[in-house]
Order: C-alpha cells, then structure tokens, then sequence
C-alpha cells in the first residue's frame, strides 16, 4: 500500500509574509485529511517561516534544491545539514528547470540524491521528456536514462526512501496536461526499470505526476495504478486549489 503524497513546488514564488497568509488559509482545510502525505516546498527564504508554522500540522516540509556536501566555500548553495537543521523532510532534486536553466545533469542528480539519503532527506528526483523528444518517440529511452544514471549512486535497499516525479518538459506550466492514459503509461514503465534495478523495492517506491495538475484533473490522474500522487506548481500558490487536490476533489 502506497500512501499518496501530494507535493507542492512553489518554485521562485512566495515571500515569508504572503506564506504566512497562504498557510492562514490552507491548513484549516486540510487538517482533518487521512491518509494522504502533503508536502509544501517554499524558497529557501521562506523555509524557515513556513516550518514554523506547519509545527503540529500534517504537512511537511521540503526544499527545492541543495548542494551535496555538508558544509564548505560553495558560495549560494544550501547543504542538506542546513535543511535538516529547519526540519525539512524531502528536497526536491532534479526538477527539469534546474537542468534546463541551470546546467543540472544526471550526475548531479545522483550526487545530490545519494547526499539527501544519507542525510535523512527523501528526495523526489525528477525525470521528464521535453516536446522534441516525445515527438521523435524517444520518450522511454530519455527516462530511463535519466532512472538509470539519477539513481546510479544508491544501493536496492535505498530504493524505499526514495520518490520519483515523473515531470514531462511540455506540460508544465503551459496547461497542457499529459492524459491520464499516458502519464500512468510512462509511470508504469518507470517501475519495471525500478524493478530490474531493485527487485523488492519498486512496488514500494511513489511515483508522483506532475505538469499542469489542477483540482479538475487530479482524481483521474490518481485513479491510475501506477500514480502515487503529484507534484505541483502553479496550482500550489493558492490555498483554495491546493486543498482541492490535495483531497483530490
Ligand atoms: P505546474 O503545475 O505549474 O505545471 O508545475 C509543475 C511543476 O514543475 C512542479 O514541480
């Protein structure tokens, strides 16, 4: 049994003050919600303000990025002791804007994922195809390269600690929603890698959706057998619609 988890990526958006304003109204609404984990991934700026005030509240805490050393001069970055410190539980690692804008790679992605993992961090490592690629039918080969190589630096057993956000390039942000036949096709076929690279663990591992999920789309999108949940962008910002799909109505 896979327990959903429903992840918000506020991305670069969200002072402390407007957080505070947006948690006002969003963790009346979902205090009573069972079997559901939700997470909330503000700014670095906001992390602090935000863990404060989801103390005693079901949802949890994650970052959007991290550098994978302890400490040391890697000046800007943020080390996942420094989240651990804030009481974060997952971190985000990968996400298809960090490759494209910030030359993140599958290297990177398995530094930064073994790194979150030995510092009690869970991470959800994105993966995603651009248009381009899913046009020439070279969606499967770019995911599971992107499985493969992400996950290289981890041993079977890791497998459980981890979750996989499958992200396609093209529907996020753009209100392009992948169907829900296709976003459980590609998901399905990130488990069966998940499977030959660790046998007893796959069946175990979430797989979140993500790219343009909205209150309209989320319980179809969760009806399928291989979507755990989603990772959310736009639709996070507002109390009213996160709530929404966090109950998956
Ligand atoms: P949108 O939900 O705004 O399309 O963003 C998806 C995303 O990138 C979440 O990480």
């Amino acid at each position: 049994m896979r327990i959903p988890i429903l992840a918000g990526n506020w991305k670069m958006y969200m002072t402390p003050r407007e957080s505070q304003d947006m948690l006002a109204q969003f963790l009346p609404l979902v205090e009573a919600v069972a079997s559901r984990e939700i997470v909330l991934c503000p700014p670095y700026t906001a992390l602090s303000a935000v863990g404060e005030l989801l103390q005693g509240s079901p949802v949890k805490l994650g970052a959007q990025n991290m550098y994978p050393a302890q400490e040391g001069a890697y000046t800007g970055e943020i080390s996942p002791k420094m989240l651990q410190a804030l009481q974060c539980n997952y971190v985000i690692i990968g996400h298809s804007e960090r490759r494209q804008y910030f030359g993140e790679s599958d290297t990177s992605v398995a530094e930064k994922t073994k790194a979150a993992l030995e510092n009690g961090l869970t991470p959800i490592v994105c993966v995603g195809e651009t248009l381009e690629q899913r046009e020439e039918g070279l969606t499967e080969p770019v995911i599971e390269i992107q499985i493969r190589r992400g996950l290289a630096s981890i041993t079977a057993t890791q497998y459980e600690a981890i979750v996989i956000a499958y992200e396609p390039v093209w529907a996020i942000g753009t209100g392009r929603t992948a169907s829900p036949e296709d976003a459980q096709h590609v998901c399905a076929f990130i488990r069966t890698i998940l499977a030959s690279l660790a046998p007893a663990e796959a069946q175990k591992v979430r797989i979140l959706y993500g790219g343009s999920v909205k209150p309209e789309n989320i319980k179809e999108l969760m009806n399928q057998p291989d979507i755990d949940g989603a990772l959310v962008g736009g639709a996070s910002l507002q109390a009213e619609s996160f709530s929404r799909i966090v109950r998956f109505e």
